[in-house]
């Protein structure tokens, strides 16, 4: 017997739809002929609209921390500034370590964003050649104020800007180009809809031309390898080609529905949960004005059984959501609305919440 489904509100991996599995299974190509090549080709133009960057945009075989990882590794020769401000921007720090990167931790405590002026303080030392910041921290359901930030790291015309936009990537309207942005990255099993096994990131040539200058890159997350394959229309190494059939549908869905349509809806589905967590009596966990526009992160102030509520969800709508990331497990609870969902969608699960509430 088949199992029955679980619908997934978690914040990664979510929800895929049907039609994208579709697309995900079409005959195998080989990864060195010209079919692979077309299909690489075609790519790109619609993923550099939508990550606004003129910059060559990387496929991964990998997840994220892939990526993030080889960020460390491909552009810090002096110090890495590793904002922290939950559990993957935490992470990023402890990485940086262990690829033995000489790495600093700028540290608020968890639900506080990183604020412009803390980054500036930072970087005026002129200790530091990088740094990482986490755009959407997904653990505590807060969104760093990215613009902001981007402003004082162009001060520094040394220091490459890594942004891992694992959460947040196609969800609202990311600049690349304009930022300032060296490497941005994300996962596609988060707002993309994806399965999980591909990253996406577009690298500057400022940071391809500090990559050059830097030893031991390794092989399998080499920027240099990426970009010579690139102008080939390639992958380095085998790529996840059902990935990047899907990724194809994905951007043509993106661009039918219009990327400002997309924002839009987004924006919507958060304010909808926001709403209905007040509603409810629940306060947010991040701090005021920096909510996510993908998860809400909901503060279990009211002091509720949070495992009860997920079973009870669970058994009678089959519906996943998340009890609280680590050290905030049970004090808060996660409901993720990205990627494919819609107001109607989040409406309903709002509607299944108040129901398993009352029988808490
Ligand atoms: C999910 C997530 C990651 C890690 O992604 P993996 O695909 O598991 O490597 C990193 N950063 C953020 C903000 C995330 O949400």
């Amino acid at each position: 017997m088949t199992k029955p489904h679980i619908k997934l509100f978690i914040p990664g991996p979510v929800e895929v739809s049907e039609d994208t599995f579709q697309a995900m299974s079409q005959p195998m190509i080989g990864h060195r002929g010209s079919g692979f090549q077309d299909l690489y080709a075609a790519i790109q133009p619609k993923l550099r609209q939508v990550l606004y960057t003129k910059n060559p945009v990387f496929l991964s075989t990998s997840s994220a921390w892939g990526v993030m990882e080889a960020s460390v590794r491909n552009l810090v020769a002096k110090k890495v500034l590793n904002c922290c401000c939950g559990a993957f921007s935490d992470k990023w720090l402890d990485v940086s370590q262990r690829c033995g990167k000489q790495a600093e931790a700028l540290k608020v405590e968890w639900g506080q964003p990183i604020l412009p002026e803390m980054v500036d303080a930072k970087l005026k030392t002129g200790q530091f050649d990088a740094i990482t910041l986490v755009h959407n921290e997904t653990s505590t359901g807060l969104m760093n104020p990215l613009a902001e930030i981007a402003q004082v790291v162009k001060k520094y015309p040394d220091v490459m800007f890594v942004v891992d936009c694992v959460s947040s990537m196609t969800a609202l309207k990311i600049d690349t180009d304009a930022l300032g942005i060296d490497v941005l990255l994300a996962g596609v099993q988060k707002a993309w809809a994806m399965p999980p096994g591909l990253a996406v990131f577009a690298v500057s040539d400022r940071a391809l031309k500090r990559a050059e200058t830097i030893p031991a890159r390794g092989y399998y997350f080499d920027f240099l390898e990426f970009k010579a394959n690139h102008d080939k229309n390639m992958t380095p190494s085998t790529p996840s080609i059902p990935h990047i059939y899907g990724l194809n549908f994905k951007l043509d869905q993106f661009a039918k529905e219009g990327l400002d349509n997309r924002y839009a809806r987004h924006r919507k589905m958060a304010q909808k949960t926001r709403d209905w967590a007040k509603a409810n009596g629940f306060e947010l966990f991040p701090k005021a004005g920096y909510e996510s526009v993908t998860l809400t992160c909901v503060k279990n102030n009211k002091n509720i059984d949070v495992s009860k509520l997920q079973k009870a969800l669970k058994d009678k709508y089959k519906v996943l959501i998340d009890g609280g990331y680590g050290p905030i497990k049970g004090k808060s609870f996660r409901l993720a609305h990205m990627g494919d969902e819609t107001p109607e969608t989040v409406g309903q699960l709002h509607t299944m919440l108040d129901d398993c509430l009352k029988s808490l």
